[in-house]
């Protein structure tokens, strides 16, 4: 047995952090590297942002739980913000995203057995997608390597390949009940949807009577400079499971639906102990707070062009390190030559934390209050790692 009492199914890198600070993380022995991972897409105000230690601070010192047998101002008030601030209705609040889908498959699948027709319950979704790792989702998600060994795989869920409307419409039936995709995907390689695809998607659900389901729990809360990535695309979904940048690092997420998608769900269909209490809630509407600022999201906006641009240089100064960038917003990727998780490490050891994705993509995703500076200090980072891998160039010794 090796050394640790825990689990060993996390690859772990040999290093521990003891505080952050914006953008920034600090070993104990007060190394400083730049977090471009930001806990993936959680930390989306960076390390300990004063507004949210406040309002942490102050709610612990007040009230942390109690169940949802009783009243939740602060979970009514952050679900009320955001049905205002989007196409939603009704919110269930949960721990994290896994759940967040859980409860989106189980709210359209409970929508079509109240009208009758029990036996539509299936749903599509997408190759490359994750939506998490619970026995529902990673049957959802498709992938062999996070189904095998666990069992059969949950019934009721159909993969057709990224953006192929033919194979779509030869998989969706009478039994289809769902769509369920994210609109960029984060864990499969940054890969945006185009919306147009969406669109016709949305147009589609409608036709058949079928519910619209997007995974915005990474790309969601300002990821792509919009308060949600579907918002460029101007489709809306029924129902949409969101979570990571919504704590901004306190854990969880929530299950958003329009008011017809959500009428099955009566009392007793659905719960759960932690989701919403007042710790949490406290936290959401702090982050809300400062995402839902006037400019916050043209801010965004202008840091990824700024980020973007030195990408694209860097990707031409190493041609045999990266192929390209993708994404939106503060949700980028570099699509690399070399194995990403090589790149992953160089970038580490010039003290840059990113992550690997899917198609050979190592990810960028700072903080949504990453400053100029930092974005300067990661190109610089960026450059030293990319340099610790390129090939000499030819004519030198070699
Ligand atoms: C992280 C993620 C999930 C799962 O969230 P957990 O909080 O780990 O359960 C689901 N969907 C997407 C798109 C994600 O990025």
């Amino acid at each position: 047995m090796s050394g640790s009492a825990l689990y060993e199914s996390f690859a772990r890198a040999p290093l521990a952090f003891e505080r952050g600070e914006g953008s920034w993380l600090l070993t104990a022995s007060g190394e400083r590297y730049l977090d471009f991972a930001a806990g993936i897409a959680v930390n989306s105000l960076g390390h300990c942002h004063p507004h949210l230690v406040a309002a942490l601070t102050e709610q612990a010192g007040k009230l942390w739980h109690v169940s949802n047998l009783y009243e939740i101002p602060g979970q009514r008030r952050l679900g009320e913000r955001l049905v205002a601030n989007t196409f939603a209705d009704r919110v269930f609040f949960t721990n994290s995203g896994a759940e967040a889908l859980e409860c989106a498959i189980k709210t359209a699948r409970r929508y079509h057995y109240a009208k009758g027709n029990p036996k539509r319950f299936r749903i599509v979704t997408f190759e490359g997608a994750f939506h998490g790792r619970t026995l529902a989702t990673i049957a959802a998600g498709g992938q062999a390597k996070y189904l095998e060994g666990f069992g059969p795989k949950v019934d009721g869920f159909d993969q057709v390949p990224f953006d192929d409307w033919d194979a779509l419409m030869a998989c969706v039936s009478d039994a289809t009940a769902a769509i369920l995709i994210e609109p960029v995907q984060g864990e499969g390689g940054i890969r945006p949807v185009p919306a147009a695809f969406l669109q016709k998607l949305r147009a589609l659900c409608d036709e058949r009577d079928m519910l619209l389901i997007y995974d915005e729990v990474q790309s969601g809360i300002g990821r792509t400079g919009r308060l949600f990535a579907h918002e460029w695309s101007g489709a809306a979904p029924d129902i949409m499971a969101i979570a990571k940048g919504i704590g901004g690092g306190f854990p969880m997420g929530a299950c958003l639906s329009t008011e017809a998608a959500a009428e099955a769900m009566t009392p007793g269909t659905h719960g759960t102990t932690f989701g919403g209490n007042p710790l949490a809630m406290a936290v959401g509407n702090a982050v809300l707070d400062i995402v839902l600022e006037d400019g916050f999201l043209d801010e965004v906006t202008r840091k990824s062009l700024l980020l973007k641009q030195g990408l694209a240089s860097i990707v031409d100064e190493f041609p045999d390190v990266f192929e390209d960038v993708r994404g939106a917003g503060l949700m980028l990727g570099l699509k690399c030559r070399q194995p990403n998780g090589v790149v992953n490490t160089a970038l580490r050891d010039a003290r840059l934390l990113a992550v690997p994705a899917g198609e050979n993509v190592v990810r960028l995703l700072p903080p949504l209050t990453v400053t100029d500076e930092d974005i300067r200090a990661a190109l610089d980072k960026l450059r030293e790692g990319a340099a610790s891998l390129a090939m000499p160039a030819t004519g030198t010794n070699g």
